[in-house]
């Protein structure tokens, strides 16, 4: 046994599960080092952005109040929009959550009697609500905004037929979601994002066009705004803030759509110059020039996952071998016991809360109960190594996260070994 096998046995797991894990590692090195050249490529980005916009420790000290001339904050939101390529960037503790700016960016950017599309079938299930597809207080829909849906075809092709005929004299924006979320189609990669975008402006050049595109930060060369994305949206407590920003979220792209968000935000009048940074901009800098680096963990940690329990007969989205456009990873387990067992596996790896286990609750803005893992430093964090899973058929986990592969990779072999003690799979040989 070498030295590294024994602290894994130190914390549990079996010298089964843990061979098993290492010549699926053995396999998976050439990939390995893909991401890490990509995450090298991505980190030069981010450090281009930092010193064209001359971050300084100047940029490290709290406002408060009305936040008048944070500079820090100024600066923030400069290496944002030069990093993703966009002409201006809200970046802000006050956005609490994707949610939340996900609904800023359309709330600011919609007018009564406009009409919202979505070329690729039914948004994230918190989405739901804030467009009022679900009646929902406040929602777009109480302030008179439409709302239409054109589902994937059944190879998950874009439906361009029945996009073209959706878009009318009312649709002002279109909305499409990078990642999978709670469902099982594949997430899109940038290149086929651009590709439906290209599309729809075609057919409506003045049309703007929001990607949700929290999960998919860094984990290619190019962005959506790279592809003619009018503005991209995400959340902190995903890939950018690198697990150091602990709260807020951001939207990047053209300088009218990030205007009208910064007015919805604050005030009409106030914009972008209020809104103290309450001394977060150091975690929200170098959480987003840690951002490259963990998000290749957490990307690594999704393929070690497919590689895993796909090879133990569960159907995995993307596939072991799959290309990564996020870093999610679903896997579906079919019966809730094995999803259960699962999710307590990764809790208990976890650096945080680890002697505790997840149960399934219900939680707002979900239609089902849902068991959620997270041993994590933030609360609700997941590019740290997280799991749920709604309670519903087919039993899915949705994994992510992994702030630094060593850690990730313990949370995965200790799932394994929680399903393995249990009974729920048998190691095969390979
Ligand atoms: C996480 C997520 C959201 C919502 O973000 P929250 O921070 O959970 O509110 C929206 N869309 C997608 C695709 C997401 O992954």
């Amino acid at each position: 046994m070498n030295a590294n096998e024994k602290m894994f046995e130190a914390l549990g797991i079996s010298s089964e599960v843990y061979s098993f894990g290492e010549k699926i590692i053995g396999d998976l090195r050439p990939r390995f080092l893909e991401i890490d050249e990509r995450a090298e490529r991505n980190q030069l980005k981010v450090i281009k952005a930092m010193q064209e916009s001359r971050i300084d420790a100047e940029c490290f000290n709290a406002s408060s109040g009305y936040g008048y001339d944070d500079i820090g904050r100024e600066k923030l939101e400069q290496v944002y929009a030069k990093t993703f390529h966009g002409e201006d960037a809200l970046v802000r503790p006050q956005i609490t959550c994707g949610t939340h700016a996900l609904a800023l960016a359309l709330m600011s950017n919609l007018r009564p009697g406009d009409e919202l599309l979505s070329p690729v079938g039914k948004p994230y299930d918190t989405l739901e609500e804030v467009i009022g597809i679900r009646p929902s207080k406040g929602s777009l829909k109480e302030y008179g905004v439409s709302y239409r849906q054109v589902d994937l075809l059944e190879d998950e092709s874009f439906d361009y037929d029945g996009i073209r005929a959706a878009i009318n004299e009312k649709t002002a924006l279109v909305t499409i979601q990078r990642s999978k979320g709670y469902q099982t189609r594949h997430t899109f990669s940038v290149q086929e994002i651009g590709e439906l975008i290209s599309f729809i402006k075609k057919c409506k050049p003045d049309v703007k066009v929001m990607v949700d595109n929290c999960y998919g930060e860094f984990v290619e060369d190019i962005e959506p705004l790279d592809v003619g994305a009018d503005m991209m949206v995400g959340s902190l407590i995903k890939n950018p803030g690198g697990g150091l920003a602990p709260i807020g979220g951001y939207i990047v792209g053209k300088k009218e759509c990030v205007e009208n968000a910064a007015y919805r935000l604050t005030s009409p009048g106030l914009g972008k110059e209020v809104g103290a940074s309450l001394g977060l901009n150091r975690s929200f800098i170098q959480g987003f020039f840690m951002a490259p680096i963990v998000t290749s963990a957490a990307l690594k940690s999704a393929i070690f996952a497919a590689n895993i329990y796909e090879r133990l007969g569960f159907p995995c989205v993307p596939t072991k071998d799959e290309d990564r456009h996020d870093i999610i990873q679903a896997i579906t387990f079919g019966e809730a016991d094995k999803l259960i067992a699962f999710c307590q596996g990764i809790q208990a790896g976890s650096p945080v809360d680890s002697y505790v286990a997840p149960e399934p609750w219900a939680m707002p803005g979900y239609d089902s109960d849902v068991i959620m893992a997270a041993g994590a430093f933030i609360q609700g964090s997941s590019i740290e190594l997280s799991a749920d899973g709604p309670l519903r058929e087919p039993y899915a986990a949705y994994l992510q996260g992994g702030l630094t592969w060593p850690s990730a990779k313990l949370g995965i072999l200790m799932s394994l070994q929680k399903l393995y003690e249990k009974k729920l799979v048998t190691i095969p040989e390979i």
